[in-house]
């Protein structure tokens, strides 16, 4: 893999969550590509043993473990097998999250008499779609860090990493539930940052824009490849004019994982967007 910095990893364990998917695959081989001993943690684990064989073929040291950030149980015995292959665990990757439909409202605005149509209004929201985004996004955020931070209390340079999003800094319309979420992963960045700077563990986040993958395919693409609406609309509302590629993050990913350059960095959310967030609209 071509790197955009070359930072030395060599010795360092990494665990991945979300690692089988778009964004997270690619943190993972970069990681890899600096010479970090990677574990894949993912829901799907034959998803997270195929994006390991593909670090391992291209000479990487890496491992799929089929496991849910919910399942602090789950979590607890994939620390005991990453432990075993590659010892303690120096940088954590939060980066299993996302949204689902029942969080998500049809339309943009609420116009009267919505409530007696065939669409997701607001007062059809359903709790239980809710509670599946922000228990994803926030606690499968809290609860690797439980798991995988008790291995970095007394090491000097330990990283965190979690992925927040566009939606964290202004919601954006239809999912309510998922810029909650990820809102409250920007503010969880912060507090961990906090409670863990006298343990020597850097905690932060990035923000990624927007780039297509599997979570958001369907509302970016219609059946003809086009772009939809919302795409369009997207786009027009960034200022670089594109969606983004997912090897963009990387410089970003390993500038905070890099102590030399990025020692004194602690707490913030980055944008990694084309200026979305910095666009006003007007
Ligand atoms: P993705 O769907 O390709 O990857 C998410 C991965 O998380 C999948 O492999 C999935 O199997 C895994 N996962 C889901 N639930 C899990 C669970 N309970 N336990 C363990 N693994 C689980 O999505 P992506 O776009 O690559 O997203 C990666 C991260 O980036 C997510 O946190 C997402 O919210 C965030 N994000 C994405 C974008 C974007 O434009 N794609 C923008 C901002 C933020």
């Amino acid at each position: 893999m071509k790197l955009p910095l070359n930072i030395d990893l060599k010795g360092k364990t990494a665990v991945v969550t979300g690692g089988g998917g778009v964004l997270c695959s690619t943190f993972a081989k970069a990681i890899a590509a600096c010479g970090a001993k990677v574990a894949i943690l993912d829901l799907r684990e034959d998803v997270a043993n195929k994006v390991a064989e593909e670090i391992v073929a291209d000479g990487g040291i890496a491992i799929g473990v089929g496991a849910n950030v919910l399942d602090k149980a789950v979590l607890e015995n994939a620390k005991k097998i990453v432990n075993e292959k590659f010892g303690s665990c120096d940088i954590l990757i939060n980066g299993a999250g996302g949204n689902h439909p029942k969080g998500t409202t049809t339309n943009e605005y609420y116009f009267e008499g919505d409530i007696k149509k065939d669409i997701t209004s607001f007062f059809d929201l359903d709790p239980q779609g809710v509670e599946f985004v922000f228990n994803l996004n926030f606690l499968g955020t809290l609860l690797p860090t439980q798991v995988f931070a008790a291995d970095m209390l007394d090491k000097e340079d330990s990283v965190i990493i979690n992925v927040s999003s566009m939606n964290a800094f202004s919601p954006l319309t239809k999912i309510p539930a998922y810029s909650g979420a990820k809102a409250a992963v920007s503010n969880f960045t912060q507090w961990l940052a906090v409670h863990f700077s006298k343990v020597g563990i850097r905690v932060n986040a990035i923000a990624p824009g927007f780039f297509l993958t599997d979570q958001n395919r369907a509302l970016l693409i219609d059946e003809k490849g086009e772009y939809t609406e919302r795409s369009k609309k997207i786009i027009s509302q960034t200022p670089m004019g594109r969606f983004g590629e997912k090897e963009e993050l990387i410089g970003t990913l390993l500038w905070l994982l890099c102590k030399e350059a990025s020692g004194f960095v602690n707490g913030v959310v980055i944008p990694v967007d084309g200026g979305f967030s910095a666009y006003s609209g007007v």
